[in-house]
């Protein structure tokens, strides 16, 4: 691993400062669960790292805004899995978190850190003799050609596959969550359907976010439409392990009917970016919620999907997580 210089500010204004007078090369770390992976490997070679964990304020789950909820940056992964309102205002948004990685790094690992984590496509992770645009842009892509049972069926472009692999940005994606940051220009707010890109042709930008930006909370609305919400996430083993296929819906149902007058539809594992599918859940409007519509909706969500070599297997897997899952939110309206 290479030197680094370590620093460690004690408020935003200060972090923000360092942060841009280390440009470029800087990077905060939180948890380091992902940083540090990736120096180890030689991925990420930053000169400073800046150490934002003793940032004041920024750990807290506050409830008591009106019609939000909102999550420090520095919140860790259990502690947001098992916060009593988002159990009971949006399950799918705790089971993201409970369903990711281990006990251990749940314990370590932050909310904003997990949202900023990076893919797991081997070619990136592994030798540099790989062909990666994501690690080295215009290098290529190996994982078109090579293994790719992994990669992403939707959002790929010629440039790079890469799965984005988090499963929290699925479920706050699905309920419009927002995102503040602080930077030297000042503070803004935007969605976190907008925070990663697509890779395109520069794969290498995976998120909107300046190198110099701090994101300091995560909002979600409590319109009430996440307490009917399920994140469903399969994997090769059941536990420690990154999504096959996930989905992360919810529903609002009225009647005796149940007619579906809300519904949100996430996907995870299986795109380049957190993937809305937004016509999918159009088609479940104003209808009763059986298993036949939720099919239906689940094979709109995959409509468009570009399968390579090894992965294949993901649309049909997926149709089936996305069906599960609404089933499984329906039983708790
Ligand atoms: C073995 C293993 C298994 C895992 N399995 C899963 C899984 O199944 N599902 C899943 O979702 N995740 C999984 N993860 C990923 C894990 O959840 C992330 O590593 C973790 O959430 C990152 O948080 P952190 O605080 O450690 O981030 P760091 O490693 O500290 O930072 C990650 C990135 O975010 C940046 N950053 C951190 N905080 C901020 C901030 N506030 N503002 C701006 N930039 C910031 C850093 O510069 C860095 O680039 C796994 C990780 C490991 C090692």
């Amino acid at each position: 691993m290479r030197d680094f210089a370590y620093l460690r500010p004690f408020g935003i204004d200060e972090a923000v400062q360092l942060m841009s007078k280390h440009q470029p090369g800087a990077r905060y770390i939180a948890g380091g669960t992902t940083l540090f992976d990736l120096m180890k490997l030689g991925v990420e070679a930053p000169s400073t790292v800046i150490d934002i964990t003793r940032i004041e304020g920024l750990r807290d789950i506050d409830a008591s805004a009106r019609g939000e909820l909102r999550i420090g940056a520095l919140a860790l992964m259990s502690d947001v899995a098992e916060d009593p309102v988002v159990l009971r205002e949006f399950p799918a948004l705790s089971e993201s978190l409970w369903k990711a990685a281990s006990q251990q790094l749940r314990n370590m690992a932050t909310v904003g850190g997990n949202l900023l984590q990076r893919t797991r496509c081997a070619y990136f992770r592994g030798s540099p003799e790989f062909a990666c645009n994501k690690r080295v842009p215009g290098s290529g892509c190996a994982a078109l050609g090579g293994q790719n049972r992994g990669h992403a069926v939707l959002g790929g472009s010629d440039a790079c596959v890469a799965v984005y692999p988090g499963d929290m940005a699925v479920a706050l994606a699905a309920f419009d969550a927002m995102v503040d940051t602080v930077s030297p220009r000042g503070a803004r707010s935007l969605p976190v359907r907008e925070l990663h890109r697509a890779p395109g042709a520069t794969p290498h930008l995976e998120t909107v976010l300046a190198s110099d930006e701090l994101i300091v909370r995560i909002r979600v609305p409590r319109s009430g439409v996440g307490r009917a919400s399920s994140y469903h996430k399969v994997r090769d083993r059941e536990s420690y392990a990154f999504a096959l296929t996930s989905a992360a819906v919810a529903v609002h149902l009225q009647g005796q009917g149940h007619r579906v007058t809300d519904a949100r539809i996430a996907l995870g594992g299986v795109a380049t970016r957190p993937w809305r599918a937004l016509q999918a859940e159009r088609s479940l409007l104003g209808k009763p919620l059986t298993r036949a519509a939720a099919r239906q909706a689940a094979e709109l969500a995959f409509e468009g999907a570009v399968p390579l070599e090894h992965n294949g297997f993901k649309v049909a897997l997926g149709i089936e997580t996305v069906t599960d899952a609404l089933m499984l939110a329906k039983e708790r309206s």
